[in-house]
């Protein structure tokens, strides 16, 4: 069904057994080596993926990468910033990686990223934070940073309708408050309406949940601000517990349980649901993050919490990331496209290193992703790093991008 380009002539589409579990050994995975220094980047994470492949699996695993097109690369070729292919590739492949891409100014596009979340339904976006020994970090013990963020990826601000103060528009919401909800509002307001549903809550819950037993989490903490907004935030939290409850009793208990009845001590093999209120998760990230794990958040406050744990581990530079559905996944590299310093080989390719390992474990790799984290973390320890974290490490020897890429594959 692609017009422009051809589908792959080797490798396979992801398959998953009964329980949803992936079994593949030569799986295509459609790529998007976007924009700036996109191509740099991508090129450093394919060179990582293939040897720790390699070196895990011989010749019995491997990946057909296959380049599929978005963004500046794409409007050169075709005229279009996301061709119709593209997102059919993703359907069909049902996995894909991409570097950055520019955001078009003007066009009436918003955002290349916003476009595929929308057009995909990636309802989950995950960020896993953990700090790498050497990373310099403006928290004194970072290593105790080991969590998983699930933010909303479709409601909330996200799909937030706004008027603005004094338009015609929003006169007549302030209008129809007044006369006929009874709720007076300023008349020179602005307007914003935040919708959360259960359907998105419950689905984002259960997949955070289902992480959570899979890789043997501890604790999943629902973050809210439920005491100001009680029917969009607080109801989140409400939903997020029903799930917990009603669909994984055998595997949750909740802190209240927790305390009432096991004088705190954890069962064996549970999983301790807590939530705090936003603004505490803030303080507790930098006070006691040893004691969360895996966080499950509403849009906005997903998207501070996201960026502030990676300011708290060293930077976005090696923060990576997913947008998720139940049958697609979509990794990324989370920071820009850094156009500056595009085509120079001189970034630091981490953040889409670490994207490719979630990627692996997402294939059940499990030994491919150990070894290039295992690996990638040596590399930093021995001071190999590029400029900007060379800049920040006192002894430590500056490499391009691809250089860190080599230096990465030698400690495998
Ligand atoms: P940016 O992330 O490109 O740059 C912010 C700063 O971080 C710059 O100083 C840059 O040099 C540095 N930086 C970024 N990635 C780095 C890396 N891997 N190694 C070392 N340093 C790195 O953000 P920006 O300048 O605001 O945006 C530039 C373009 O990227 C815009 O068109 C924007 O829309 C786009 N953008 C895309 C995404 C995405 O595709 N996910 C995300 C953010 C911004």
């Amino acid at each position: 069904k692609l017009q422009k380009i051809n589908y792959p002539t080797e490798g396979e589409v992801i398959k998953r057994d009964e329980k949803g579990k992936i079994n593949v050994n030569f799986p295509v995975i459609p790529y998007i080596e976007g924009d700036g220094i996109g191509p740099d980047i991508t090129k450093a994470m394919q060179l990582v993926v293939d040897t720790a492949i390699k070196k895990c699996y011989g010749d019995s695993k491997k990946i057909h990468w296959w380049e599929v097109y978005a963004g500046e690369k794409s409007y050169n070729l075709f005229g279009e910033w996301i061709p119709e292919d593209t997102m059919e590739a993703i359907r069909y492949f049902k996995i894909a990686i991409k570097g950055p891409l520019t955001t078009p100014v003007g066009g009436g596009i918003r955002s290349l990223n916003v476009t595929f979340r929308q057009k995909l339904d990636l309802y989950a976006c995950v960020r896993p934070v953990r700090h790498f020994s050497g990373v310099p970090s403006p928290l004194k013990e970072p290593n105790k940073v080991d969590m998983v963020v699930f933010r909303e990826n479709t409601e909330d601000v996200y799909a937030g309708i706004e008027w603005e103060a004094e338009s015609k528009e929003a006169l007549k919401v302030i209008d129809f408050l007044e006369k006929e909800m009874g709720k007076s509002v300023r008349p020179d307001s602005g307007i914003g309406i935040k919708p959360i549903s259960i359907t998105g809550t419950k689905r984002l819950m259960r997949m955070a949940l289902k992480y959570a037993i899979d890789n043997g989490k501890k604790s999943v903490t629902i973050v809210h601000k439920g005491n100001i907004m009680k029917f969009t935030e607080g109801a989140f939290r409400k939903w997020c517990y029903e799930t917990a409850l009603e669909e994984f009793r055998d595997f949750v208990i909740t802190e209240e349980e927790l305390f009432n009845e096991h004088r705190g001590e954890v069962p064996a093999g549970k999983i301790v649901i807590k939530d705090r209120i936003a603004d505490a998760m803030f303080q507790q990230i930098l006070l006691r993050p040893e004691e969360y794990h895996v966080l499950v958040t509403p849009n906005l406050n997903g998207d501070y919490l996201s960026d502030a744990l990676a300011a708290a581990v060293g930077g976005l530079g090696l923060a990576p990331g997913a947008n998720m559905n139940d049958e697609i996944a979509f990794f990324e590299a989370t920071h820009g496209t850094a156009p500056k310093y595009a085509g120079l080989d001189k970034v630091n390719p981490g953040s889409m290193i670490l994207s490719a390992v979630m990627m692996l474990q997402h294939l059940g790799w499990n030994e491919a992703a150990e070894l290039t984290v295992k690996a990638m973390e040596e590399t930093i320890k021995s001071g190999i790093v590029t400029y900007d974290l060379a800049r920040q490490m006192e002894g430590s020897k500056e490499v391009s991008c691809s250089g860190f890429a080599k230096a990465i594959c030698e400690k495998m």
